[in-house]
């Protein structure tokens, strides 16, 4: 399809899904499409042991998060396990600029319109791809993002269960990228302050316990931070929240 198309069909439907996903009457419906990434065995076999299980931790922190914040509803985001995908998403360049950034996001939004499941399409849908690689492969993982256009994520994981419940963290930071959230930590990884903080009024301010899900580490001093081991030490702070219009700004 010429650019200009896609330019055009994809600015119809995205002025749609920006505003059915963040009034919160109703659960966001969330799809998880499982991607051998690496083409391996042992990464199949991994994927072959997944179900909505898997991903229940998501759901039940976003609901513990949602009650915190007084929104009225049980659970604001219904997460599913989907059918596997075999095609692979573009990749993003390493060193992408915004322009080469901006030409991945739509080339990644075609590809999801073509890719996605029958049956599954819908306008008030979060498709999240997750891409899962074998741990035991040297290369580092690329870089996961969250597209609020198109209501889209892609999230690259290692196929193993010692790292799903971070990779629920990873695919939970990148669902709230599709609905406005944006990240809150720099450079070296740490969180911003006090953005990137879940209590920036804490005395003394350091350790901090839990992490704020735009950044994912929990700070132990201005330049020192580690990585959340499950969403039940991540929290939703105010910064975030009414980026997610969960309180008013
Ligand atoms: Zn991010």
């Amino acid at each position: 399809m010429a650019l200009l198309g896609a330019l055009i069909f994809f600015g119809l439907t995205s002025a749609h899904q920006s505003l059915y996903s963040r009034n919160w009457t109703k659960p966001l419906d969330v799809v998880i499409y499982p991607i051998n990434a690496d083409r391996f065995i042992a990464t199949q076999q991994y994927i072959d042991t997944l179900s909505s299980a898997t991903f229940t931790d998501i759901e039940t922190w976003a609901s513990r998060e949602a009650d915190r914040w007084n929104i009225p509803l049980d659970k604001p985001f219904a997460v599913r396990l989907g059918d596997t995908v075999t095609a692979l998403p573009p990749a993003l360049p390493v060193d992408a600029t915004s322009a080469d950034t901006l030409i991945w996001g739509l080339k990644f939004r075609w590809w999801a319109h073509r890719h996605t499941p029958k049956g599954d399409a819908s306008l008030t849908t979060v498709r999240m791809f997750v891409l899962y690689y074998d741990p035991f492969s040297d290369k580092p993982l690329a870089h996961s993002l969250g597209l609020q256009k198109g209501l889209l994520g892609v999230v690259h994981a290692y196929a193993t269960k010692r790292q799903a419940a971070q990779n629920n963290i990873v695919i939970s930071h990148e669902m709230l990228h599709t609905v406005g959230a944006s990240d809150k930590y720099e450079g070296w990884g740490g969180p911003v302050y006090p953005y990137g903080f879940t209590n920036p009024l804490r005395t003394p301010l350091f350790p901090q316990r839990s992490a704020e899900i735009m950044v994912g580490r929990i700070p132990t001093s201005h330049t020192s931070s580690y990585m959340a081991e499950s969403l039940k030490s991540v929290q939703i702070n105010r910064f975030t929240a009414a980026e997610i219009n969960w309180i008013d700004h």
